[in-house]
């Protein structure tokens, strides 16, 4: 056995089954004990919504926390975001010019003030409507010399974000941190936004049994031997995938 990088999406990803999430917890706290093996969540949640769902779920704490969909990194507990990443996501972003070209739209409603972020303006956006608004909203963005990225999600989350950060970039970031290569790092997810976790490389990938159709979509358009559809949901798929790697 040898220490591996552990990413994982949390809602409906680790969470959403509590007993196989004891069990997961359980491996993965003596594999982290034993070999060194790092624990990271990638989350579309804030502080504010992580810090609730921790406290719910009574989550590990983990070794890095990248929250608001890739846009911040916090490691080994700090509360202030990793300024290097900060740093990366700053060229051609302009948070103010965001908001101003997306209140042309009023099919987008803002999500709440703790998900409006340094570095990601959020919406809700209809499944219906997302086809048609989506790409006028793209344009009018770039037009306008934006470096900037959407990210739709759930069929419901509209992000706004610099376009070279996501969930996968900001593995990236990790991996060349703590020197982990891509054979030694699993993403694990179910939904929209995961998709960058599957896609910026090789890293193993486990994509649990009750995932959303935009990322069995993907799947299905972009099969790889090093992505695992697992057959159990949530942490019990995560569990399968670590085992079909022989992470575990
Ligand atoms: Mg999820």
């Amino acid at each position: 056995m040898a220490k591996f990088l552990f990413v994982t999406d949390l809602d409906n990803t680790l969470v959403g089954d509590d007993n196989a999430l004891i069990e997961l917890y359980d491996r993965l706290q003596k594999h982290r004990e034993e070999y060194g093996t790092k624990i990271v969540y990638a989350t579309g949640r804030s502080p504010i919504l992580y810090q609730e769902l921790k406290k719910e779920k009574n989550l590990l704490d983990p070794d890095a926390l990248i929250l608001a969909v890739g846009t911040e990194i916090y490691t080994n507990g700090s509360h202030t975001p990793d300024s290097a990443w900060s740093e990366e996501l700053s060229p051609g972003w302009n948070r103010n010019l965001v908001v101003a070209i997306t209140t042309h739209f009023s099919e987008l409603v803002p999500q709440p003030d703790s998900e409006q972020r340094p570095f990601k303006v959020s919406f809700f956006l209809e499944q219906t409507k997302a086809v048609k608004i989506i790409p006028q909203l793209e344009s009018d963005l770039q037009k306008s010399g934006l470096n900037v990225k959407l990210i739709y999600s759930s069929g419901i989350d509209l992000d706004i974000v610099p376009r070279s950060s996501d969930k996968g970039q900001a593995v990236q970031f990790l991996r060349q941190k703590w020197k982990f290569v891509a054979e030694k790092t699993v993403v694990c997810g179910d939904s929209g936004n995961d998709i960058a976790l599957f896609a910026v490389g090789v890293e193993r990938g486990v994509i649990v049994g009750n995932a959303r159709p935009e990322l069995l979509q993907w799947h299905n358009e972009n099969p790889a031997d090093y992505h695992y559809l697992a057959k159990d949901f949530c942490a019990g798929g995560i569990l399968e995938g670590l085992k079909h790697f022989g992470f575990l």
